[in-house]
């Protein structure tokens, strides 16, 4: 066969020529823009031509600091294009960890939306490589800023060369794009995506039995274009041509409704909790959203009763998918087998609340802590480990590599039992088991039980030490609004209905009134533990 490069330059080049009409609709900072996948790819070669001018060279980082809009996709197309390496940053990282990463990755140019720039001022102090800022804003003035020197991109794109041409000299495993991920423990991990990573991850996001993303799509990525790649919606989309919807800048649960709704989306992605505030607006509110033909859901586990909701209630499809920032991250889906479709509606269910099984492309095995592979009977608990040609082979420069990535494995760190149709259930983080005399109780599977009951809205499981049972779990739970159920009434439903074992049961349940969640969305299972802690001593 041809050993021809897979690069991201053939993506937006095909998009170029073979969707020249189809769509991108943007909610920006002042309103909705629309153009068309032509005019994205003339403004995707003026970036890469004034990046070019300001010094960027093959292999240099471009950051970018910036919400889910069309300037930002240029920005995923333009920087790979020119043989320079695209690097989201997450806007949501403490000053310190933003700082932290755009050193470590040497960003020679920071992207920069209008609103978040008083995030990167406030650190502008502490960065050692960045020469040059652009601003992202809808018009080419320039804002009052201490960043210098700083440009408008509109301005540059105003001055960029329409006619440029990509790069020809890429090999596909050049390094094209970068994301940090956040560590349980010390600072962030940087994993860098090469072309071949990304065109084959986003060749297994248009099989019809994972995402099937597909030309005739309107896809809207409620997951952020800095946090891995938006899922790879972004790459994926051009590609194939997709029309695509971002929802821009603040985000809330109405605006996603909205645009749903205006734009008829077919295929929508994003963490368990955009789901849950979806639920609340479309319960109160009348929006028309049956043009969806699937909800992507991952990042957390997706309670059982959410899919419910989802699929039974509103008749919206729900696909459940795993992944993670070294994985490019589409790892494993949930779609049921052709002979799973007709079982009771509840097995059904409970299949589509795993996290599924692998995509094709990608090895998984399950070991045991001496290394050996556990039975695939659905109970024995294990570490997920994989492998394949979108999943990263180390950490960016950094020492924490070598206890991640063993013997060509990606160790996840995701304790998971495997059941005889191959279907992963993540079982927990290694870091938030909860062992109690001995015995492992999943976190995750108390969450998804309190999630079950009518009142409540969220909950988080934690451990807490104990003197006898070493650590026992204790739960934090929103309740909706004037819902008066008790600790009792909760401990019962657990005990009763679900059938949880009496032990596993948790020592305390704490009414909060938000749970606190990480920069992209999960619960920050770190502060509840020093909340419980304290909250015993008291
Ligand atoms: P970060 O580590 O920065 O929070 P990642 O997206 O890389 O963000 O997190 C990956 C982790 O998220 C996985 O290792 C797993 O623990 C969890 N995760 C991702 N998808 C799911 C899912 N569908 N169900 C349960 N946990 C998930």
């Amino acid at each position: 066969m041809m050993d021809t490069p897979l690069s991201i330059v053939s993506m937006i080049e095909r998009a170029e020529k073979l969707f020249p009409k189809k769509e991108i609709i943007s909610r920006t900072h002042s309103g909705i823009f629309e153009y068309t996948y032509k005019d994205m790819a003339e403004r995707t070669r003026k970036l890469a031509s004034v990046l070019k001018r300001l010094g960027v060279e093959k292999g240099d980082r471009v950051g970018t600091f910036a919400w889910n809009h069309h300037r930002h996709l240029e920005a995923y197309f333009a920087i790979p294009s020119i043989g320079a390496v695209l690097h989201t940053i997450n806007i949501r990282l403490p000053g310190e960890h933003i700082s932290y990463i755009v050193n470590h990755a040497e960003d020679k140019v920071l992207i920069i939306d209008i609103d978040l720039l008083p995030l990167i001022e406030r650190v502008k102090d502490d960065l050692t490589t960045v020469k040059a800022f652009i601003v992202m804003a809808d018009d080419t003035e320039l804002p009052e800023s201490t960043l210098e020197p700083l440009y408008s991109y509109e301005q540059l794109i105003s001055e960029g060369d329409a006619e440029f041409q990509f790069s020809t000299n890429i090999d596909e495993n050049d390094p094209a794009g970068m994301c940090y991920t956040s560590a349980t423990t010390g600072l962030p991990k940087g994993v860098v995506y090469s072309h071949r990573g990304i065109v084959l991850h986003s060749m297994a996001a248009g099989l019809v039995d994972t995402l099937g993303i597909s030309e005739s799509d309107r896809i809207l990525p409620v997951v952020p274009m800095f946090h891995a790649n938006a899922w790879g919606l972004p790459f994926a989309a051009t590609w194939f041509g997709s029309t695509q919807v971002f929802p821009g800048p603040q985000m809330t649960p109405q605006i996603i409704a909205e645009l749903l709704e205006k734009y008829k989306v077919t295929i929508t992605a994003g963490v368990p909790t955009v789901w849950l505030g979806l639920m609340q607006v479309l319960e109160k509110g009348s929006y028309n959203i049956d043009s969806i033909r699937a909800v992507v859901c991952g990042g957390s586990a997706a309670p059982k009763e959410m899919i419910r909701k989802f699929e039974v209630d509103y008749g919206i499809p729900f696909i459940h998918a795993y992944g993670m920032t070294e994985t490019t991250p589409l790892a494993t889906v949930a779609r049921l087998k052709s002979y799973q479709q007709d079982l009771p509606e509840d097995e059904r269910l409970e299949l589509r609340a795993k996290q599924g099984i692998i995509v094709p492309g990608l090895n998984m095995k399950v070991v045991d802590d001496k290394g050996n592979e556990v039975p695939h009977d659905g109970k024995t608990m294990g570490e997920l480990l994989l492998q394949g040609p979108w999943i990263a082979d180390s950490y960016y420069k950094d020492d924490r590599s070598k206890n991640a990535f063993v013997d060509g494995w990606l160790k996840t760190g995701d304790v998971v039992t495997v059941d005889e149709e191959g279907f992963i259930k993540i079982v927990d983080r290694t870091s938030d088991l909860i062992k109690s005399g001995g015995e492992w109780i999943s976190s995750v599977d108390l969450e998804n039980g309190l999630m079950a009951h009518d009142d409540v809205i969220e909950a988080a499981v934690v451990a807490v030490p104990h003197e006898k049972w070493m650590e026992r779990p204790v739960a934090f739970v929103v309740l909706k609004e004037n819902a008066q159920t008790t600790k009792d009434d909760l401990l019962h439903f657990l005990e009763h209905q679900l059938k949880f074992a009496r032990w596993w049961l948790p020592d305390e349940i704490y009414f909060i009134e938000e749970i606190p969640k990480t920069s992209v969305g999960k619960f920050l299972k770190r502060e509840l533990r020093e909340i419980a802690k304290e909250k015993i001593k008291q």
